[in-house]
């Protein structure tokens, strides 16, 4: 059993559907175990994707991912980490395979619904930084 985090982005909350995403990461026995809406700050999301830091699309990143709320999530289950990126599907969705979140939801390469941590020790971080132990209930 593993913990993942996932961020539902600006782009799919505008939209309403964070209930359809929801529906996907179920259905692939991902488990939901802790969720809250919240709106990040620019301060927080250009902490969040520091390693992104010197890219060309940096700016319009922390401007897309604080242009809205977002729904931060823990997210457990077996092999949870590789799971949630598989069911996330690609980065850019047109390279994303059927069924997965950015294939069936995504907009773009920018406005792609949803994060999920990359590696464990980014995941532990990741978790740790936007939640308390006692707001996960697995
Ligand atoms: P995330 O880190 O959000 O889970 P990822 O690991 O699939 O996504 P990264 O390469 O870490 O992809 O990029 C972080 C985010 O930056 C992407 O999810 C996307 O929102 C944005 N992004 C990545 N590449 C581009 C690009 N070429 N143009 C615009 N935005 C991009
Ligand atoms: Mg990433």
């Amino acid at each position: 059993m593993q913990r993942t985090f996932s961020i539902i982005k600006p782009d799919a909350t505008k939209r309403n559907i964070t209930g359809s995403i929801n529906k996907i990461i179920e259905e692939n026995n991902l488990r939901i175990v802790a969720q809250k809406r919240i709106q990040l700050t620019n301060e927080q999301a250009e902490n969040f994707y520091d390693i992104h830091k010197d890219k060309p699309f940096f700016k319009d990143l922390i401007e897309y991912m604080t242009s809205g709320p977002v729904v931060v999530q823990v997210i457990q289950g077996d092999n949870a980490i590789t799971k949630y990126r598989e069911v996330m599907g690609a980065t850019n969705p047109d390279n994303a395979k059927e069924g997965t979140i950015r294939k069936i939801h995504a907009l773009n390469v920018q406005e792609n619904s949803v994060h999920g941590s990359d590696s464990e020790v980014n995941a532990v971080k990741e978790i740790d930084f936007f939640f308390n132990l006692n707001e996960i209930v697995g």
